[in-house]
């Protein structure tokens, strides 16, 4: 949606297709950093985020018995951008979606693309629904199971696991909740972001085990609870106060940065299609609106279509390896049981690297 706008605003005529015949993203908080929330301003989207989200200045770090350990320097990175916070998926999907329709860009849900034909100026698309189509240029942000990476990049793989899972509850925020917080020091690490003045979205990350792949959701509720055992200050608060009506998920995480070139003839990928990374930074989501900017910017500077997705690339490629490699870096720092301080410092230098311009 984000390159889609992106284009639109530019005068760009686009097509956009989603699998999901709803067009429905699930229950989860998301923390959206300040690069981030500086692409959502580049959108004409901050207002609105900021009014159905939360917002705060700080992250405070905590041991996760909830001594306090350091306030994570979170400068403001422009004039009047809020310098952290968070909002609920579904929210930030509807105002999103909200943009897309009144840019009038044509919507069609529950297609996705069978057959793509790199021809010299265009790409002939075979849709799902048994229609087609002919395009000056594909992009393929689909989400890192890419059906287009699968049709047009088969050399490229699959985001590889981690070795961590990642738990998450949405859940009513706990009453001295203050600003974004992170409980560090312990094997499975957590966190808690506002997402609006009533609500949170709880983190935490494990070693991934496998029979964990496939839990009811009674087991995810009281397997959640006995997690949280040691853990003080608002993580202790949310394990006594949790019910099994709040929305509870966990997911086995994966990462991939895939290798240059992003783009063969006239499909690019874009996304978690091509660098898709775990949630240590928060900036998965960013990342990706980041990049359906600068494909944005880029083909509204030159007419020659391969320059400006070349430009694309080269603006996006170290910016994502590094959101990557670090998040990657941390959560096995995580798994090896590594010194929070190193922890704590890995993160504050990787989000000050983010805050430089895209
Ligand atoms: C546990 C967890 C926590 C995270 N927390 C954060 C966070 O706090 N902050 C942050 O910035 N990032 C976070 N992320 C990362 C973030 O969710 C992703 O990086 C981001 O959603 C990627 O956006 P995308 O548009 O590339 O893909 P997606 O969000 O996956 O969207 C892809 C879209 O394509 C559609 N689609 C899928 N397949 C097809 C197909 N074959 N044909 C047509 N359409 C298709 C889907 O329906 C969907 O609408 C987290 C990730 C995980 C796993």
């Amino acid at each position: 949606m984000a390159t889609a706008i992106s284009l639109a605003e530019r005068g760009v005529a686009v097509d956009l297709i989603d699998l999901d015949a709803e067009w429905r993203v699930y229950g989860a908080g998301i923390t959206i950093t300040g690069p981030t929330l500086r692409a959502y301003r580049r959108l004409g989207l901050l207002e609105e985020i900021k009014q159905q989200g939360a917002i705060t200045s700080k992250t405070r770090l905590f041991r996760y018995d909830g001594t306090h350990m350091l306030d994570l320097d979170e400068p403001v990175i422009e004039e009047g951008l809020p310098a952290t916070g968070g909002i609920m998926r579904p929210v930030l999907h509807h105002i999103m979606q909200k943009r897309v329709r009144e840019l009038a860009i044509p919507v069609r849900l529950g297609l996705t693309v069978d057959a793509l034909q790199n021809m010299d100026d265009h790409v002939n698309v075979g849709f799902s629904d048994g229609t087609c189509g002919s395009y000056d240029l594909v992009v393929g942000a689909d989400s890192v199971f890419s059906k287009v990476r699968d049709l047009a990049f088969p050399h490229m793989g699959q985001a590889q696991p981690t070795g961590q899972g990642c738990w998450r509850i949405s859940i009513r925020k706990p009453p001295g909740l203050e600003m974004g917080e992170f409980f560090l020091g312990h094997a499975n690490p957590c966190g808690i972001t506002a997402c609006a003045p009533d609500m949170v979205y709880m983190w935490m990350l494990t070693a991934h085990e496998e029979r964990e792949s496939f839990m009811s959701d009674d087991e995810l509720f009281d397997t959640l609870k006995l997690l949280l055992a040691d853990f003080g200050g608002n993580a202790g608060w949310i394990r006594d106060n949790m019910t099994r009506s709040d929305w509870i998920n966990y997911r086995p995480l994966a990462a991939a940065l895939q290798p240059a070139n992003w783009f063969d003839g006239r499909i690019v990928l874009l996304g978690d299609a091509v660098h898709a990374t775990t949630p240590h930074l928060a900036s998965g989501a960013g990342m990706a609106v980041e990049s359906g900017i600068v494909l944005a910017e880029e083909l509204a500077r030159t007419d020659d279509v391969s320059t400006a997705l070349r430009a694309y690339q080269d603006r996006r490629y170290s910016r994502c390896r590094d959101v990557i490699e670090t998040s990657v870096a941390v959560g096995q720092l995580q798994l090896d049981h590594g010194d929070p301080q190193i922890h704590a410092k890995m993160l504050e230098g990787a989000l000050s690297r983010l805050n430089e311009p895209f």
